[in-house]
């Protein structure tokens, strides 16, 4: 049974792409079978793991909709070593129009059901708001992963998703929980990064990531070149932190 895990924060520009595509590259090199579900209209994690989506034929909202099986949508990223069920903007016309159908928040969940023996892991990027889509993504999951920058700011919108966890938990999943918090584009030398991060250990404990990824440009770098970072530069500080981290989840499975 494949682990499917969530990549959520609904703050914007956190570093969630570049963790679900780099982790499913740090997977797929530990020899893991690795499906990255992209769930935001804006299509990062389809073009970062090198694919073009705006050449997309079938995506995750024919899927969403009914209208299409999801293996027909599957595409493998080459250099990635990983699948893919792409998105694009049309994706965002499914929030719309999934109001109307039944079951409307476990679409994503039915579809994921279907290629389940095919994956070790499944990892969905979720969009930056809490919405129809992100409750498809949370209703589909084991467990949620959740980037951090250590900034002031970070922890005022956590309890929001962290509440939203809650009632997921509650109301629709019983098997969601929080996995870790994974600390992104941190920059040691900054006073306040470390003062945020020990927090974070204070309060979170053993839910947050051994594993520190470092603001690195070579991750930022990656997508324009369509791969992901730790394919791009395998020995940068960005690639080896995701590789690192890679190595951490698949340590830790058991106790998911
Ligand atoms: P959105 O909410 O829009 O989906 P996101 O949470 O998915 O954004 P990303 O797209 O992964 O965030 O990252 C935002 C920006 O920060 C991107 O330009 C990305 O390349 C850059 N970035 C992410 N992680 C790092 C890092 N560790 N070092 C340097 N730059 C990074
Ligand atoms: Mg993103």
């Amino acid at each position: 049974m494949a682990k499917i895990f969530c990549i959520a924060n609904q703050k914007g520009g956190v570093g969630k792409t570049t963790t679900a595509v780099n982790l499913a590259a740090g997977l797929a090199q530990l020899h893991q079978r690795v499906l990255l579900v992209d769930l935001d209209p804006q299509g990062n994690a389809t073009m970062g793991a090198g694919i073009n989506k705006a050449e997309l034929t079938i995506s995750i909202y024919e899927v969403l909709l009914g209208l299409k099986e999801v293996k027909s949508a599957i595409v493998h990223s080459g250099p990635g070593k990983f699948d893919v069920l792409p998105a694009n903007r049309e994706l965002a016309g499914a929030e719309v129009e999934m109001v109307e159908l039944d079951n409307r928040e476990k679409r994503l969940k039915v579809a994921l059901n279907s290629v389940d023996a095919d994956y070790d892991f499944m990892l969905i990027d979720c969009p930056p708001a809490l919405s129809m889509l992100t409750l498809n993504g949370l209703c589909s999951a084991h467990g949620v992963i959740i980037p951090m920058q250590c900034e002031y700011y970070a922890l005022e919108g956590l309890s929001d998703l962290v509440n939203t966890i809650k009632k997921v938990h509650a109301k629709l999943n019983p098997d969601l929980k929080i996995i870790g918090l994974l600390r992104v584009m941190f920059d040691p030398r900054m006073t306040l990064s470390q003062q945020v991060s020990a927090q974070l250990e204070q309060h979170f404990g053993d839910k947050v990531f051994k594993t520190i990824v470092p603001r690195n440009v070579r991750l930022a770098e990656a997508p324009s070149y369509g791969l992901p970072g730790v394919i791009f530069d395998p020995s940068s500080r960005g690639a080896q932190a995701y590789i690192a981290f890679g190595a951490e989840l698949v340590e830790r499975i058991d106790s998911f």
